[in-house]
């Protein structure tokens, strides 16, 4: 038998891992039914969440993210005592293959401890529909008592904007010596970072990652002051071996300090949470109007036209959306 949402939620608060996997996999699922049961089980849930601390972490592949969670994750939960769960957005992800973010067997040691909750990203889907689906994970595991959540994606898209935008602090983890367009930052990016860690400045590199940190502190610094204040931190880790992980977490806990010291944190949340409202609404609007009858029947025609350029796309897109009539499109 199926549990019901209330069931779920009850599993859940109790830190039944089992009930957040469920619940989280309803949050996935693009069926009308399962995305109800979800809405049903997040509105429970949102009495007991918020609590954690939400680190969103981007980087190319290979610059050591995955290492980089493990460590960071282990210093979490073997020496400060805390609980972690890890999220990831991969809207690059095939559909049958699996995603490779998130995925347990790159964080070996994170994987086996109790303290550690990993997911591996939703695969095969628009990164608007990842992005959905992890939003919601984000509330789901802070309901399930995990006071931090790692929120990991690849660099893809604008898949570094929706995740910067559904977490309280952005790193961005950097190779020592390759040029910012090699290591594909985009310029947009640097807007929504808070924290720059350079990896792998161990060996040879040691050099090359402490001059890659002063370069970075002098770019940071032209650009102009966040209205919060806080100019983003470039710091220098190896992940591999065990360095600088803890005070990249020190950083992450002194930008949440002044973030909550002057109310930024709780804006940064209302904002993101007014954002995700609207992008709801886009979405749902947006499917309906597809959805509908008196819309697909017109569409392949307009289409048609406005390829062949004998109608404008201003005035095919009026005619549908004037075709459209919502309250008759639910019943389709
Ligand atoms: P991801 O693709 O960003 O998740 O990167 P991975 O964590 O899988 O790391 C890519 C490669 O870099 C692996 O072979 C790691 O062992 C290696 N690596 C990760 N962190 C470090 C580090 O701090 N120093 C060195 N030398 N190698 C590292």
């Amino acid at each position: 038998m199926k549990p019901s949402p209330r069931q779920l939620v009850d599993g859940l608060l109790a830190g039944d891992r089992a009930a957040l996997a469920r619940a989280i996999t309803l949050a996935e699922s693009s069926l009308p039914r399962h995305q109800a049961l979800a809405e049903e089980v997040l509105e429970l849930c949102l009495p007991h969440s918020g609590g954690a601390v939400r680190l969103g972490i981007t980087g190319v592949p290979g610059v050591g993210k995955s290492t980089f969670v493990d460590a960071l994750g282990v210093h979490l939960v073997r020496e400060r005592a805390e609980t972690v769960a890890v999220l990831a957005v991969d809207p690059s992800s095939p559909v049958h293959g699996g995603s490779i973010l998130g995925d347990k067997t790159r964080m070996p040691r994170l994987a086996s401890d109790p303290r550690a909750f990993i997911r591996p990203s939703p695969s095969g889907g628009s990164l608007g529909g990842v992005a959905r689906a992890t939003r919601q994970a984000v509330l789901l595991c802070e309901a399930a008592g995990y006071r931090n959540i790692l929120v990991e994606t690849v660099g893809v898209g604008q898949s570094e904007v929706a995740v910067a935008d559904m977490t309280d602090c952005f790193l961005l983890l950097m190779l020592p010596g390759a040029g910012d367009e090699l290591q594909g930052v985009k310029r947009g990016i640097m807007e929504v970072v808070d924290l720059v860690i350079i990896n792998k400045a161990d060996g040879d590199n040691a050099d090359r990652a402490a001059r890659a940190r002063r370069d970075h502190e002098n770019a940071l610094h032209l650009f102009p002051p966040a209205p919060h204040g806080w100019t983003p931190v470039v710091g220098v880790c190896s992940a591999q071996e065990n360095r600088g992980v803890r005070e990249a977490w020190e950083i992450v806990l002194r930008h949440r300090a002044h973030m909550q010291a002057g109310g930024w944190l709780e804006r940064r949340r209302a904002a993101q949470s007014r954002r995700w409202l609207y992008e709801l609404i886009e979405g749902q609007l947006r499917e309906t109007f597809l959805r509908s009858a008196a819309v697909r029947e017109r569409m392949p025609a307009m289409e048609g036209l406005v390829e062949a350029g004998s109608l404008s796309p201003l005035r095919a897109a009026r005619e549908l959306l004037d075709a459209w009539e919502p309250g008759a499109s639910r019943e389709n």
